[in-house]
């Protein structure tokens, strides 16, 4: 029965990370559990899929109210949805009735541009623009300042609608994949220095 010399599952060989979170320093057991009452739509672009660097996997693994859709796989009902979007006036209190679903586009800039394009089903929804806030240190570079990671959107946008209470987890989680991040020796790249609009 034993072949010493045969390979064990090449394809799962060739990468050390954690299958769930996606990091080599798994922070599973870091991740809270945050039970919003709006439900957080992420539609995440392909590119992101296997990028340690997605955010958006980390706010769908701590947000019990979440789901996780390709971009271009049928979209779920977006009854009560909003988009969470870099447009129109920001968005300073909850709007009332407050959103039931919120839908966030998970890629770059360019990428979130192009799925909100290209995305039939999100035409015509209510957009929600984030207020200006406070930048951290991110794992990747933000294209323009209020265009942050998919998971530190999450959380502005949740302290919109419903508080403090389910978005400084999510803001701590992100906080701790940055740590992470920069202890494995990745780059992290400075927030963009310029005033949000
Ligand atoms: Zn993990």
């Amino acid at each position: 029965m034993t072949s010493p010399s045969s390979p064990t599952s090449d394809s799962a060989a060739v990468d050390d990370r954690c299958a769930r979170c996606l990091l080599r320093a798994c922070l599973c057991a870091g991740v809270p559990v945050v039970a919003a009452r709006t439900r957080v739509v992420i539609v995440r672009h392909p590119a992101e899929r296997h990028r340690s660097s997605n955010s958006g996997r980390l706010a769908h693994l701590a947000l019990t109210n979440s789901v996780l859709v390709e971009y271009r796989a049928p979209m779920p009902e977006l009854d009560g949805a909003w988009l969470l979007y870099p447009e129109g006036p920001p968005c300073l209190a909850a709007p009332e009735p407050p959103p039931r679903q919120l839908v966030v586009l998970d890629g770059t800039w360019s990428q979130a541009r192009r799925m909100f394009r290209k995305l039939a089903p999100l035409r015509g929804l209510p957009i929600l623009r984030l207020p200006e806030g406070a930048r951290a240190p991110r794992m990747r570079e933000a294209p323009s300042p209020d265009r942050v990671s998919t998971i530190e959107a999450i959380a502005r946008a949740l302290r919109v609608l419903e508080g403090d209470g389910v978005a400084t987890p999510l803001e701590e989680l992100f906080a701790l994949a940055v740590a992470r991040a920069a202890a494995s020796g990745r780059t992290i790249a400075a927030g963009p220095a310029a005033p949000v609009t």
